[in-house]
């Protein structure tokens, strides 16, 4: 049975998108000295939202001198107590312009607005929130209480406004002042952001935000007054970053891709399975760090659990971003549909079975549909790969040994999930996945608290509760 819903979009006229944005360094919006402007557009609709600019150089040294400056006259003297009063400050203030925030996002992003206003935007408050509590007690953490200086951290367009978040709050309440790139595609709301230090009165140079690409990140890197990197994005970029900071003192922390295991034993609860799956590969398109692009069923339920997971798939609707019914929005650019596309023609070449949910494409912008491939093995790169799109390899296995070894046979290790009755076989699997994050009986969980972050060439760092604060700290060499 299908049901028809009528739209129920939600209002744009809650945000002001400026036609031009300039740079925010030193507390203000400056226009760039040496760089160029590029166009941010909605993915779902192609339509331009506003011209941003493209950092030069120049721009980039004058970020980075803001923040020195900021570091060494006003939040290095700061004691956590006066720290934590402004973080406290801009969480609260994300949280009254939430709807604003989570509308922004999803023009700019392409996810629903669903997953933006209940997961985005609540996350990000609540990162802020958290971090605040350190500020006075980080000496307590375990890490020292050297601040690194200035932070350079670059992010991608995926949860732009939460993976600002991960990267911003820790480093503020540690005492360092940040340079931020935000990605190409999705800089609307680290502009947004920009404005939420200023409403908080937040000590110019503290936070500074220069947008751009992969040239003005590199730029960022690699500014001799840049103490500490922090970066999330793909594994390929980490490497050029790994190699261009060797030999210098920078610290570094890398957060990259993923290709995680979500395994399903023949006791697990079919439907609640079944929505852990879904959550897993096509909650936000499926473009998610630790999305579970592996499924690893048992090989005694694997007909049921397929045939349960396509029927599921067929109700989901992809649309409007805008509309509160839309559970699959738009993919973020032409750049990354045209990957997916690359990834799932392997799939089929190397003869993969696909399937895909029957969705109604729309005319214009970015779309993949839900799609699932059986048949896969090891070998195909549709198994290896990180598609970050809603794309789902299936394999089976047999015993949880199996489950184990194929679920550690990748080069990355950021998070895995387990599905059974058994408390005493999701420890013994626990222990033995090489990966960040293991979630059981459930996925795509994520707190303040918990500490996030992967093994192999999923980086290395925590991002998130005590550990996370270490990234942010000098360690003491002894
Ligand atoms: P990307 O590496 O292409 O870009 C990420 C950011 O790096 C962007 O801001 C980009 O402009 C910048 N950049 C590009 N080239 C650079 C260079 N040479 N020097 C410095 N900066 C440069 O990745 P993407 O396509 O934007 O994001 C998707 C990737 O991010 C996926 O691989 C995903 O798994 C990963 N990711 C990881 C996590 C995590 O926590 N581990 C979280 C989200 C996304």
């Amino acid at each position: 049975m299908t049901f028809d819903y009528a739209p129920a979009p939600e209002s744009r006229a809650v945000v002001d998108i400026a036609s031009h944005y300039g740079l925010f360094i030193d507390g203000e919006f400056v226009e760039t000295i040496d760089g160029t402007t590029f166009k941010t557009v909605n993915p779902a609709t192609e339509e331009v939202l506003s011209e941003v600019t493209e950092a030069g150089a120049a721009d980039v040294e004058r970020a980075v001198k803001a923040a020195r400056t900021a570091y060494k006259q006003t939040w290095s003297k700061m004691p956590g107590r006066e720290r934590a009063k402004y973080l406290y400050r801009i969480a609260r203030i994300i949280q009254e312009r939430s709807r604003e925030l989570a509308v922004l996002e999803t023009l700019d992003n392409g996810k629903p607005i669903r997953e933006s206003r209940d997961v985005d935007i609540p996350l990000v408050a609540a990162h802020f929130f958290y971090h605040a509590g350190w500020a006075d007690k980080i000496a307590y953490a375990g890490y020292g209480d050297r601040a690194y200086g200035v932070a350079g951290q670059i992010i991608p367009w995926n949860f732009p406004l939460l993976m600002l978040a991960w990267k911003i709050a820790p480093a503020l309440a540690c005492g360092n002042t940040v340079v931020l790139k935000p990605a190409e595609t999705t800089p609307l709301t680290a502009l947004a952001f920009a404005d939420i230090c200023r409403q908080a009165d937040l000590p110019p140079g503290v936070v500074n935000i220069v947008t751009g690409a992969g040239q003005t990140g590199r730029l960022l890197v690699e500014s001799p007054g840049v103490d500490k990197v922090a970066f999330t994005g793909s594994t390929e970029v980490g490497r050029q970053i790994q190699r261009a900071l060797a030999g210098t003192r920078k610290g570094l922390t890398l957060e990259l891709g993923g290709k995680a295991a979500n395994i399903v034993f023949d006791d697990a609860p079919v439907d609640e399975a079944i929505e852990g799956i879904v959550n897993g590969i096509f909650f936000n398109q499926g473009h998610v760090c630790c999305a579970g692009s592996r499924l690893l069923v048992q090989e005694s339920v694997h007909d049921e659990v397929l045939d349960a997971l396509k029927r599921r798939l067929a109700t989901l609707r992809m649309g409007d971003p805008m509309d509160k019914n839309t559970d699959i929005g738009a993919i973020n650019s032409f750049e990354q549909q045209s990957r997916i596309d690359d990834l799932v023609r392997a799939g089929e070449d190397e003869g993969a079975d696909r399937w895909s949910a029957p969705c109604t494409i729309p005319e214009r912008g970015w779309w993949f549909p839900p799609t699932v491939f059986t048949g896969v093995t090891q070998a195909h790169r549709i198994a290896r790969e990180e598609i970050f799109g809603p794309v789902l390899s299936v394999l089976t296995f047999r015993t949880p040994d199996e489950a184990v070894e194929k679920a550690n046979n990748t080069p990355f290790g950021l998070s895995a999930g387990v599905w059974s009755e058994k408390g005493s076989r999701i420890l013994w699997m626990a222990s033995r996945l090489r990966a960040g994050v293991v979630w059981a009986n459930t996925f795509n969980r994520f707190d303040p608290a918990s500490p996030f972050g992967g093994y192999k060439e999923s980086g290395f760092g925590r991002e998130g509760g005590r550990q996370g604060l270490a990234a942010y700290l000098k360690q003491e060499v002894v």
